[in-house]
């Protein structure tokens, strides 16, 4: 039976995405299972799923479709994205997370893995997917078991082995698990450690009833701000709703850019090891490239989005990767994204500092970036080329890697449009606030008379 409901729209460049309900169903959580197991020829499928109020429903419907296409289905229940990745490692089988990562609560989606944490081929494997779903003419198969495994432990072991507990000295954070899966896995990973934690919406609750789970919009982080500025702490960090971006901010309730933290994880790498190599993506700041470049490391800059920097990351066997939404990428995590981790060596890094940690970032803070903002037009193309041909004549510098980017004498900007959506995003650096602004307000006055 072929089916006739367009689905193109949940399939985004590197997971599945929709609205539950109407966009995504039980029913094609189901057809996922079967295709995903058909097409990759596995026997075992770990599943695991995030706190949203339709993953029970979603995940139950997809390990049906595992198990009547043949295979096993490991279900390790409510996990972090990241703690899925591990499993595929641990357990060496492909897997897939039943989560909307940081979107409203209306949304959930699919993200999948193959075995060891490798990513599929977000354009061939999706594709194909994609046409099996459509085709829907799967055939009876002998059905497979449902195994509950817990992996928690396991999983605490393998974050905690990125640093060296004992360097932990006593301190107090502010944590902000946005009703998202941090409020499980973040007390896991501190017990029995030195860290005083302050909680902000640890409860799981897939209505976000606080805030929306997505720090790097800085609405999102007023509330983290708010109880820094009363209570004071060491500093402060926010997670996603599926636990795999961390965002920090110092003990004054300043918020800093991913492109900072980043920053001050690959000193601390080329501190210990020469040249080591590192992934960024194309807008983040360029105080990245030029920190790597002090310290003696190898610099690689890539396209946006996780499945190239992971994909550059293994190519070059890369010690590290970093994302400006605040992915923070370890080689030791077989080359996948952990907000834990990465919360666990920025800690251990301010108890070695042994300073405020404002003072700590201090040496990263050398220009100002404004946080990537999103103007939906009529005319995206067309408002690239106009764009390009009008400050053309004044950069240093035109560059085509991802979208268009613009290099000037004390500034930069970068737009890129997005490959499903009638998006333009814009990232803009300077080497001050006044520039920045200025700036800001010019390029957005361009882009608005342009479309
Ligand atoms: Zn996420």
């Amino acid at each position: 039976m072929v089916m006739k409901k367009d689905i193109s729209k949940i399939f985004k460049p590197n997971d599945i995405r929709g609205v539950y309900g109407s966009e995504l169903t039980d029913d094609l959580a189901y057809k996922f299972g079967r295709a995903f197991v058909f097409y990759f020829k596995t026997r075992n499928v770990v599943v695991g799923r995030d706190m949203r109020l339709s993953s029970p429903k979603l995940c139950k419907a997809f390990i049906n479709g595992v198990i009547d296409q043949g295979a096993n289905a490991v279900d390790i229940g409510l996990v972090s994205s990241d703690a899925l990745y591990f499993a595929t490692a641990l357990l060496n089988i492909p897997g897939a997370m039943i989560t909307a990562s940081h979107n409203p609560s209306e949304y959930n989606g699919i993200k999948f893995s193959l075995a060891k944490a490798h990513p599929i081929n977000g354009k061939k494997d999706l594709e194909v997917i994609k046409g099996l779903i459509e085709e829907d003419s799967f055939k009876d198969c002998k059905r497979g078991k449902i195994i509950k495994k817990n992996i928690l432990d396991a999983y605490v072991r393998h974050v905690h082995s990125f640093v060296n507990l004992k360097n932990l000295k006593k301190m107090k954070v502010i944590v902000d698990a946005g009703n998202g899966m941090a409020g499980k896995f973040f007390p896991l990973v501190v017990k029995g450690l030195p860290i005083k934690v302050i909680p902000i919406d640890f409860k799981l609750d897939g209505r976000f009833p606080d805030h929306e789970a997505n720090p790097s919009k800085r609405k999102n982080v007023l509330h983290l701000e708010a109880v820094m500025k009363k209570q004071g702490a060491d500093f402060g960090v926010s997670f996603d709703g599926d636990f795999d971006r961390a965002v920090f901010v110092n003990e004054k309730a300043h918020r800093f850019d991913s492109s900072l933290v980043a920053s001050l994880i690959i000193k601390s790498i080329l501190e210990k090891k020469s040249n080591g190599k590192f992934v960024y993506n194309t807008v983040m700041s360029k105080v990245v490239p030029e920190v790597i470049k002090m310290y003696n490391g190898e610099a690689f800059r890539e396209k946006v989005g996780h499945t190239f920097i992971k994909k550059k990351m293994r190519e070059i066997k890369a010690d590290f990767g970093a994302e400006n939404s605040g992915h923070f990428y370890y080689k030791n995590n077989f080359y996948t994204d952990s907000a834990i981790i990465t919360f666990l060596i920025v800690a251990e890094l301010y108890s070695g500092y042994g300073g405020k940690f404002s003072d700590m970032m201090r040496e990263f803070r050398k220009y100002r970036k404004i946080d990537e903002k999103s103007f939906k037009l009529r005319n995206k193309d067309g408002v690239l080329l106009k764009i390009e041909k009008y400050y053309s004549k004044k950069a240093v510098k035109v560059e085509h890697v991802d979208g268009l980017t613009l290099y000037f004498k004390d500034w930069w900007f970068n737009l890129r449009t997005s490959n499903t959506e009638p998006f333009v995003r814009l990232n803009l650096e300077a080497v001050n606030l006044k520039n920045m602004l200025e700036k800001k307000r010019e390029v957005i006055k361009m882009i608005k008379k342009f479309d």
